[in-house]
């Protein structure tokens, strides 16, 4: 593809990515960057970075390089590039076929080069340089430049005395990663003024969030599985419990099911990586090993069966949902020993990192407790300033009663303080409520003042009550998994504080609203077009969602384009991808007349 130099990047959007408008940030981003200054792009996962470089590659002179950490990734993308017609290629120790790109390179033949900061460092790679054009150099995953990021690579540091030598070219670094010491180093680093930095809105409206209380949770996800159509990641935080999860994901629901974890052997690994990306309705249960560098548009669910690291990270295996814009779910189990075992490995922390792990859990303890908006949590937690309510998280479609139980807490405290900070939640509910047995007539625990003071009413609310009390530091664990009192737990007994919780949903499983894809449930056409998007996929050895997204399907099925100009006109078809597949797509839509 060669476009003039003065050509108007809306045409571009238009007719080579075949969408009808910038989304969010891109356009502020894209104009910075054809005027020549420097940029940096915060913008969560989904919002489109890729396209804040791919445009100006192919409006500015030359050869845009595009750095990036991730071999893998790079592939995806090359990949995904060329089918909307860019010219990209990759030069890395995986491809054998560097010396002719290098040749492509001196001819001005690429638009895009993605290469790898420590090849882009070498002064081989630079005396390369010195003989092209270059639009732009893109630093992807910029964050890797700061120690303070999560992600720290040395080799980025090695990348501003290069980006200096060719000072008269722009570049745009991009990032996801929100943390503000971590966007402020890489500005200092990367030499981009503070004007530079251009910031998207955190709020990924397309995922709806839901966060339950973990109960036979292999039976929950299964539910939730059949329920939801697409590929779907589970998050489950062991190899054994990747291993065990998956097993019984399979037997219980028919979709295939693949497990990931670095306890398998590379090959294994990557073929089943291939396979997810490849499928329209996998779930790959894995532990978060996976998904870093893994671009696949269409994932419709992500689940985490157990309480993330931190809302950072919930935050970002969450944005594997939806990258394509189209609904999607991201849902968690949580459970009260979740969180006493975390604040046991607290334990182990050097004191002076204590504060700041105790905050993380605290922060995750609010959102999973909470009655309110998740996503208002969600994006306050990043600095935003969102509304009260979102409409599309469980607590905003179902808003739960905020109950006082202050008085069962209490009651629960000072039952495991009687008992002696020694039993289970099993044990102390039989004193609370007054039943007997033979452990407890035998330690007397029927003899003391908590014996039977909780009504059967409140009963179901003791487990909700005791998960609110681990979670926030009121009762704690001991080493052989007895109930104890945590630091938290005083003003509440002597009735300083006072306890309220979301109550529980009834009995009935809350309804998801939300269906998950509002793709056609039994239009003939919609069907036949995802069967042709299939058989092409298969054919060509391409993700189907390279292709064309689900979206368009949708549009076609509705618009039903008689021709290719019609097709031509609808959101996610730019030339290239009506010129490879257009005929076949009209050519279903004429068979249903
Ligand atoms: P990121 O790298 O920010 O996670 P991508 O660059 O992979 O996101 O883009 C996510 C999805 O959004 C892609 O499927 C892409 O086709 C789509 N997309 C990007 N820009 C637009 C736009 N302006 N209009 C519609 N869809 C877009
Ligand atoms: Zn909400």
């Amino acid at each position: 593809m060669t476009i003039a130099a003065d050509i108007d990047p809306q045409t571009v959007l238009r007719e080579t990515f075949g969408f009808a408008g910038f989304r969010g940030q891109q356009q502020a981003v894209v104009e910075r960057v054809l005027a020549g200054n420097n940029t940096l792009a915060l913008m969560p996962t989904g919002a489109g970075k890729s396209l804040c470089y791919q445009l100006p590659a192919l409006v500015r002179r030359g050869t845009a390089i595009v750095i990036s950490p991730l071999i893998a990734l790079m592939h995806d993308q090359i990949r995904a590039a060329r089918s909307v017609g860019i010219r990209a290629a990759s030069m890395t120790s995986a491809d054998s076929d560097n010396a002719e790109t290098a040749r492509a390179l001196r001819e001005g033949e690429l638009d895009l080069l993605y290469v790898a900061p420590e090849r882009a460092t070498t002064q081989g790679f630079q005396s390369l340089l010195d003989t092209l054009d270059i639009a732009l150099f893109a630093i992807d995953e910029a964050h890797c430049v700061s120690e303070w990021g999560h992600d720290f690579r040395p080799d980025y540091r090695g990348l501003a005395p290069m980006l200096d030598r060719f000072g008269h070219v722009p570049r745009l670094a991009l990032t996801a990663t929100a943390d503000l010491r971590t966007r402020e180093d890489i500005l200092v680093q990367l030499g981009i003024p503070a004007d530079g930095l251009v910031k998207a809105g955190f709020d990924r409206p397309n995922i709806a969030y839901h966060i339950d209380a973990r109960g036979n949770v292999a039976k929950q996800i299964a539910e939730l599985i059949e329920r939801t159509p697409g590929a779907g990641i589970v998050y489950a935080p062991s190899r054994r419990g990747v291993e065990d999860l998956a097993d019984k994901l399979r037997t219980a629901t028919g979709r295939p099911v693949g497990a990931y974890h670095a306890g398998l052997p590379p090959e294994q690994r990557a073929r089943t990586q291939a396979d997810f990306v490849a499928s329209e309705d996998m779930v790959m249960v894995a532990t978060i090993a996976f998904g870093m560098g893994i671009d696949k548009p269409d994932v419709r669910f992500v689940v985490h069966a157990g309480l993330p690291k931190s809302i950072e990270a919930y935050y970002q295996e969450t944005g594997r949902a939806g990258r394509d814009g189209d609904p999607a779910q991201a849902r968690l189990f949580w459970t009260a020993n979740d969180f006493s075992k975390a604040r046991q490995w607290l334990a182990d922390v050097e004191p002076e990192r204590l504060p700041g792990e105790r905050a993380r859990l605290n922060a995750l303890a609010a959102l999973v407790e909470s009655a309110g908006c998740r996503r208002a949590i969600l994006l306050r937690h990043f600095g935003e300033d969102p509304p009260e309510t979102c409409g599309n998280c469980d607590n905003c479609l179902d808003p739960p009663s905020v109950v006082d139980v202050s008085e069962i807490a209490r009651k629960l405290l000072s039952a495991i303080y009687r008992t002696g900070q020694s039993f289970g939640i099993g044990h102390v509910e039989k004193v609370l409520l007054g039943r007997e047995d033979e452990r407890v007539r035998e330690r007397a625990h029927d003899k003391l003042s908590v014996f039977g003071i909780l009504c059967e009413e409140d009963a179901p609310l003791l487990r909700p009550v005791m998960r609110h009390l681990m979670a926030h530091e009121m009762l704690g664990t001991t080493e052989h998994g007895g109930l104890s009192l945590g630091p938290e737990a005083r003003p509440v007994l002597r009735g300083e504080r006072d306890v309220t919780i979301a109550k529980p949903p009834e009995k009935k499983r809350r309804r998801d609203r939300a269906s998950a894809v509002p793709n056609p449930v039994g239009d003939p056409l919609f069907d036949a077009l995802r069967e042709k998007r299939k058989a092409l996929a298969s054919e060509h050895s391409v993700p189907a969602y390279i292709i064309f997204h689900d979206s368009v399907l949708r549009a076609m099925a509705h618009e039903r384009p008689a021709s290719l100009s019609e097709l031509g006109r609808i959101q996610g078809v730019g030339a290239k991808k009506l010129e490879t597949w257009g005929s076949a797509f009209v050519e279903v839509v004429r068979e249903f007349g």
